[in-house]
Protein backbone atom coordinates (compact mmCIF):
# COMPACT_ATOMS: atom_id res chain seq x y z
CA UNK A 1 0.00 0.00 0.00
CA UNK A 2 1.50 3.23 -1.26
CA UNK A 3 1.15 6.09 1.49
CA UNK A 4 1.88 9.70 0.70
CA UNK A 5 2.01 12.52 2.75
CA UNK A 6 2.64 15.94 0.83
CA UNK A 7 2.11 17.61 -2.27
CA UNK A 8 5.15 17.08 -3.40
CA UNK A 9 5.31 13.38 -3.55
CA UNK A 10 2.00 13.49 -5.69
CA UNK A 11 4.07 15.21 -7.99
CA UNK A 12 5.53 11.46 -9.02
CA UNK A 13 2.79 10.13 -10.06
CA UNK A 14 2.61 7.61 -7.18
CA UNK A 15 -0.83 6.49 -7.83
CA UNK A 16 -1.19 3.52 -10.56
CA UNK A 17 -4.36 4.87 -13.05
CA UNK A 18 -6.91 4.68 -13.13
CA UNK A 19 -7.61 5.06 -9.52
CA UNK A 20 -10.53 6.25 -7.41
CA UNK A 21 -10.36 8.59 -4.65
CA UNK A 22 -12.23 7.97 -1.69
CA UNK A 23 -12.25 11.12 0.48
CA UNK A 24 -12.80 10.74 4.20
CA UNK A 25 -11.95 11.87 7.30
CA UNK A 26 -10.55 8.70 9.20
CA UNK A 27 -11.90 6.64 12.21
CA UNK A 28 -13.08 4.06 9.24
CA UNK A 29 -15.71 1.15 9.40
CA UNK A 30 -16.97 -0.91 7.55
CA UNK A 31 -19.27 1.87 5.30
CA UNK A 32 -15.74 3.22 4.07
CA UNK A 33 -14.65 -0.16 3.45
CA UNK A 34 -17.46 -0.67 1.08
CA UNK A 35 -16.19 2.84 -0.89
CA UNK A 36 -13.34 1.03 -1.47
CA UNK A 37 -15.12 -2.21 -2.94
CA UNK A 38 -16.72 -0.24 -5.05
CA UNK A 39 -14.20 1.35 -6.11
CA UNK A 40 -12.18 -1.95 -6.92
CA UNK A 41 -15.48 -3.33 -8.59
CA UNK A 42 -15.33 -1.05 -11.11
CA UNK A 43 -11.65 -1.43 -12.23
CA UNK A 44 -10.37 1.02 -10.09
CA UNK A 45 -7.13 1.15 -7.56
CA UNK A 46 -8.82 2.33 -4.50
CA UNK A 47 -6.74 5.78 -2.86
CA UNK A 48 -8.53 6.83 0.27
CA UNK A 49 -7.76 10.15 1.77
CA UNK A 50 -7.65 10.67 5.54
CA UNK A 51 -8.00 14.64 6.44
CA UNK A 52 -10.38 16.04 9.34
CA UNK A 53 -11.37 18.42 7.55
CA UNK A 54 -11.49 21.86 9.69
CA UNK A 55 -13.70 23.76 7.37
CA UNK A 56 -16.45 22.07 7.66
CA UNK A 57 -17.26 22.00 11.19
CA UNK A 58 -18.69 24.98 12.81
CA UNK A 59 -17.64 27.07 15.81
CA UNK A 60 -19.53 25.00 18.18
CA UNK A 61 -19.10 21.41 17.05
CA UNK A 62 -16.65 18.28 17.48
CA UNK A 63 -13.64 19.67 15.37
CA UNK A 64 -11.36 18.85 18.73
CA UNK A 65 -13.15 15.89 20.12
CA UNK A 66 -13.51 14.28 16.29
CA UNK A 67 -12.45 10.25 16.71
CA UNK A 68 -8.86 10.15 15.05
CA UNK A 69 -7.52 6.64 14.56
CA UNK A 70 -4.71 6.79 11.81
CA UNK A 71 -2.31 4.01 12.83
CA UNK A 72 -5.49 1.68 12.70
CA UNK A 73 -7.09 3.26 9.75
CA UNK A 74 -4.31 2.39 8.02
CA UNK A 75 -3.92 -1.46 9.13
CA UNK A 76 -7.72 -1.62 8.25
CA UNK A 77 -6.57 0.34 4.42
CA UNK A 78 -3.87 -2.69 4.22
CA UNK A 79 -6.14 -5.13 4.84
CA UNK A 80 -8.33 -4.51 2.65
CA UNK A 81 -6.37 -4.20 -0.29
CA UNK A 82 -5.71 -0.65 -0.80
CA UNK A 83 -4.14 0.61 -3.40
CA UNK A 84 -2.82 4.13 -1.97
CA UNK A 85 -3.99 6.44 1.34
CA UNK A 86 -3.09 10.26 0.89
CA UNK A 87 -2.89 11.51 4.50
CA UNK A 88 -2.14 15.34 3.84
CA UNK A 89 -0.70 17.92 6.95
CA UNK A 90 -3.21 20.61 7.28
CA UNK A 91 -1.35 23.44 6.56
CA UNK A 92 -0.35 22.17 3.03
CA UNK A 93 -3.54 21.80 2.53
CA UNK A 94 -4.96 24.55 3.66
CA UNK A 95 -2.13 26.81 2.01
CA UNK A 96 -3.24 29.27 -0.68
CA UNK A 97 -7.04 27.33 -1.37
CA UNK A 98 -9.48 28.55 -3.58
CA UNK A 99 -12.61 28.96 -1.32
CA UNK A 100 -15.77 27.73 -2.78
CA UNK A 101 -19.15 28.65 -2.12
CA UNK A 102 -21.48 25.25 -2.23
CA UNK A 103 -24.62 25.16 -4.18
CA UNK A 104 -28.50 24.68 -2.37
CA UNK A 105 -27.20 26.71 0.97
CA UNK A 106 -31.09 26.75 2.41
CA UNK A 107 -31.37 23.18 1.89
CA UNK A 108 -31.36 20.22 4.87
CA UNK A 109 -27.81 19.75 6.29
CA UNK A 110 -26.96 23.94 4.89
CA UNK A 111 -29.51 25.03 6.92
CA UNK A 112 -28.23 23.75 10.35
CA UNK A 113 -24.39 23.79 9.26
CA UNK A 114 -23.87 27.47 7.59
CA UNK A 115 -20.60 26.91 5.49
CA UNK A 116 -20.33 23.22 6.11
CA UNK A 117 -20.40 22.29 2.74
CA UNK A 118 -18.11 25.17 1.97
CA UNK A 119 -16.09 23.70 3.57
CA UNK A 120 -16.33 20.31 2.25
CA UNK A 121 -15.96 21.30 -1.52
CA UNK A 122 -13.41 23.57 -1.43
CA UNK A 123 -11.16 20.95 0.46
CA UNK A 124 -12.78 18.45 -1.96
CA UNK A 125 -12.28 20.40 -4.90
CA UNK A 126 -8.35 20.91 -3.38
CA UNK A 127 -7.69 17.05 -3.12
CA UNK A 128 -9.13 16.84 -6.52
CA UNK A 129 -6.65 19.21 -7.52
CA UNK A 130 -3.74 17.44 -6.31
CA UNK A 131 -4.53 13.46 -6.60
CA UNK A 132 -5.97 13.92 -9.89
CA UNK A 133 -7.98 11.14 -9.49
CA UNK A 134 -10.17 9.14 -12.58
CA UNK A 135 -13.00 8.42 -10.60
CA UNK A 136 -14.16 9.49 -6.45
CA UNK A 137 -16.60 7.67 -4.39
CA UNK A 138 -18.29 8.91 -1.77
CA UNK A 139 -21.37 7.08 0.31
CA UNK A 140 -25.31 7.67 -0.13
CA UNK A 141 -25.71 8.24 3.92
CA UNK A 142 -24.48 12.27 2.96
CA UNK A 143 -26.57 12.36 0.42
CA UNK A 144 -26.70 16.28 -0.15
CA UNK A 145 -22.99 15.59 0.21
CA UNK A 146 -22.96 13.82 -3.31
CA UNK A 147 -25.33 16.62 -5.08
CA UNK A 148 -22.79 18.67 -4.12
CA UNK A 149 -19.48 17.26 -4.93
CA UNK A 150 -21.92 16.08 -8.81
CA UNK A 151 -22.36 19.61 -9.19
CA UNK A 152 -18.48 20.77 -8.43
CA UNK A 153 -17.45 18.25 -10.76
CA UNK A 154 -19.70 19.69 -13.39
CA UNK A 155 -18.73 23.08 -12.62
CA UNK A 156 -15.02 22.94 -12.81
CA UNK A 157 -15.59 20.26 -15.65
CA UNK A 158 -13.46 17.24 -13.95
CA UNK A 159 -13.05 14.52 -15.75
CA UNK A 160 -13.88 12.52 -12.70
CA UNK A 161 -16.36 9.43 -12.35
CA UNK A 162 -18.49 9.95 -9.49
CA UNK A 163 -19.37 6.31 -7.92
CA UNK A 164 -22.29 6.19 -5.16
CA UNK A 165 -22.03 3.70 -2.42
CA UNK A 166 -25.24 3.08 -0.37
CA UNK A 167 -25.46 3.48 3.09
CA UNK A 168 -24.07 0.65 5.69
CA UNK A 169 -25.86 -0.10 8.96
CA UNK A 170 -25.90 -2.04 11.89
CA UNK A 171 -27.60 -5.03 12.30
CA UNK A 172 -30.16 -3.01 13.81
CA UNK A 173 -30.33 -0.26 11.22
CA UNK A 174 -28.36 2.35 12.32
CA UNK A 175 -26.46 3.85 9.70
CA UNK A 176 -22.54 3.71 10.68
CA UNK A 177 -20.90 6.81 11.41
CA UNK A 178 -17.82 7.69 12.90
CA UNK A 179 -20.12 9.94 15.34
CA UNK A 180 -21.70 6.71 16.27
CA UNK A 181 -18.72 6.13 19.07
CA UNK A 182 -19.93 8.65 21.28
CA UNK A 183 -22.93 6.29 21.70
CA UNK A 184 -23.64 3.81 24.13
CA UNK A 185 -24.09 0.30 23.05
CA UNK A 186 -27.34 0.97 24.39
CA UNK A 187 -27.81 4.17 22.98
CA UNK A 188 -27.06 2.44 19.55
CA UNK A 189 -29.74 0.24 19.87
CA UNK A 190 -32.13 3.03 20.87
CA UNK A 191 -31.18 4.83 17.29
CA UNK A 192 -32.20 2.29 15.57
CA UNK A 193 -35.35 4.18 15.38
CA UNK A 194 -34.71 6.32 13.04
CA UNK A 195 -34.05 4.10 9.88
CA UNK A 196 -37.23 2.05 11.53
CA UNK A 197 -38.84 5.68 11.03
CA UNK A 198 -37.81 6.23 7.58
CA UNK A 199 -38.23 2.51 6.89
CA UNK A 200 -42.31 2.86 7.85
CA UNK A 201 -42.58 6.20 6.44
CA UNK A 202 -41.40 4.89 3.25
CA UNK A 203 -44.37 1.92 2.95
CA UNK A 204 -46.82 4.60 4.08
CA UNK A 205 -45.79 7.12 1.17
CA UNK A 206 -45.55 4.45 -1.21
CA UNK A 207 -49.15 3.14 0.11
CA UNK A 208 -50.35 6.21 -0.18
CA UNK A 209 -49.04 6.97 -3.54
CA UNK A 210 -50.95 3.89 -4.95
CA UNK A 211 -53.97 4.39 -3.02
CA UNK A 212 -54.95 8.04 -2.71
CA UNK A 213 -52.82 9.91 -5.20
CA UNK A 214 -55.48 12.71 -5.48
CA UNK A 215 -54.90 13.69 -1.69
CA UNK A 216 -51.26 12.95 -1.86
CA UNK A 217 -49.22 15.67 -1.02
CA UNK A 218 -52.07 17.15 2.02
CA UNK A 219 -51.50 13.77 3.65
CA UNK A 220 -47.81 13.09 2.74
CA UNK A 221 -47.78 16.53 5.25
CA UNK A 222 -49.46 14.51 7.97
CA UNK A 223 -47.39 11.40 7.51
CA UNK A 224 -44.48 13.95 7.89
CA UNK A 225 -45.89 15.55 11.04
CA UNK A 226 -47.36 12.03 12.39
CA UNK A 227 -43.33 10.68 12.22
CA UNK A 228 -42.02 14.40 13.56
CA UNK A 229 -43.81 13.37 16.50
CA UNK A 230 -43.39 10.02 17.12
CA UNK A 231 -39.68 10.40 17.25
CA UNK A 232 -39.23 13.11 19.44
CA UNK A 233 -41.57 10.97 21.81
CA UNK A 234 -38.48 8.74 21.95
CA UNK A 235 -36.36 11.22 23.13
CA UNK A 236 -34.93 12.63 19.78
CA UNK A 237 -34.26 16.10 18.72
CA UNK A 238 -35.53 16.78 15.53
CA UNK A 239 -33.12 19.13 13.39
CA UNK A 240 -35.19 18.42 10.12
CA UNK A 241 -37.09 15.39 8.49
CA UNK A 242 -38.07 16.54 5.16
CA UNK A 243 -39.18 15.05 2.28
CA UNK A 244 -37.91 16.22 -0.70
CA UNK A 245 -37.07 15.96 -4.66
CA UNK A 246 -34.03 14.13 -5.31
CA UNK A 247 -32.26 15.66 -7.69
CA UNK A 248 -33.04 19.44 -6.25
CA UNK A 249 -34.03 18.52 -2.74
CA UNK A 250 -36.80 21.04 -2.86
CA UNK A 251 -39.68 20.10 -0.86
CA UNK A 252 -41.49 17.53 -2.96
CA UNK A 253 -44.27 18.71 -5.05
CA UNK A 254 -44.84 15.41 -7.34
CA UNK A 255 -42.46 16.52 -10.09
CA UNK A 256 -40.75 13.14 -10.15
CA UNK A 257 -41.42 9.90 -8.77
CA UNK A 258 -38.80 9.24 -6.74
CA UNK A 259 -38.85 10.51 -2.71
CA UNK A 260 -36.27 11.43 -0.44
CA UNK A 261 -36.55 11.00 2.94
CA UNK A 262 -34.08 13.26 4.92
CA UNK A 263 -33.79 13.32 8.41
CA UNK A 264 -31.07 15.00 11.31
CA UNK A 265 -31.57 14.80 15.03
CA UNK A 266 -29.41 14.99 17.34
CA UNK A 267 -29.49 12.21 20.56
CA UNK A 268 -27.52 12.58 23.64
CA UNK A 269 -26.21 15.58 22.09
CA UNK A 270 -24.71 13.39 18.82
CA UNK A 271 -25.90 14.72 15.45
CA UNK A 272 -27.42 11.51 13.31
CA UNK A 273 -28.49 12.01 9.75
CA UNK A 274 -29.85 9.44 7.61
CA UNK A 275 -32.01 9.13 4.81
CA UNK A 276 -33.89 6.85 2.20
CA UNK A 277 -34.98 7.30 -1.60
CA UNK A 278 -38.62 5.55 -2.38
CA UNK A 279 -39.24 5.12 -5.68
CA UNK A 280 -43.03 5.61 -5.99
CA UNK A 281 -43.26 3.75 -8.74
CA UNK A 282 -41.84 0.63 -8.22
CA UNK A 283 -44.18 -2.13 -6.72
P1 LIG B 1 -16.53 10.64 6.60
O1 LIG B 1 -15.25 9.98 6.97
O2 LIG B 1 -17.61 10.48 7.61
O3 LIG B 1 -16.33 12.05 6.14
O4 LIG B 1 -17.08 9.85 5.33
C1 LIG B 1 -16.28 9.62 4.21
C2 LIG B 1 -17.11 8.98 3.13
O5 LIG B 1 -17.68 7.77 3.62
C3 LIG B 1 -18.29 9.85 2.66
O6 LIG B 1 -18.43 9.70 1.26
C4 LIG B 1 -19.46 9.25 3.40
O7 LIG B 1 -20.68 9.45 2.73
C5 LIG B 1 -19.08 7.79 3.41
N1 LIG B 1 -19.75 7.09 4.51
C6 LIG B 1 -19.72 7.39 5.83
N2 LIG B 1 -20.51 6.55 6.52
C7 LIG B 1 -21.05 5.69 5.62
C8 LIG B 1 -21.97 4.59 5.69
N3 LIG B 1 -22.50 4.20 6.84
N4 LIG B 1 -22.29 3.95 4.55
C9 LIG B 1 -21.78 4.34 3.36
N5 LIG B 1 -20.92 5.37 3.21
C10 LIG B 1 -20.57 6.04 4.32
Amino acid sequence: MIIVESIEQLSHNPFKSPFALIPTMGNLHSGHINLLNLASNKNYNPVVSIFVNPLQFGPSEDLETYPRSLEQDLEILKEHNCHGVFVPKQEEILKNIENLIAPMSNKLCSKSRPGHFDGVITIVNRLFEVTKPEACVFGMKDFQQQLIIKHLIRQKKYEIEFLSAPTERDKNGLALSSRNNYLQEREKIEASVIFKSLSDMGSELKLLSQTNKKNFLTELESIQKKYTKKIEEQGFEIDYLELSDPETLEKFEFNSNRILIAIAVFFKKVRLIDNLVIDLASS
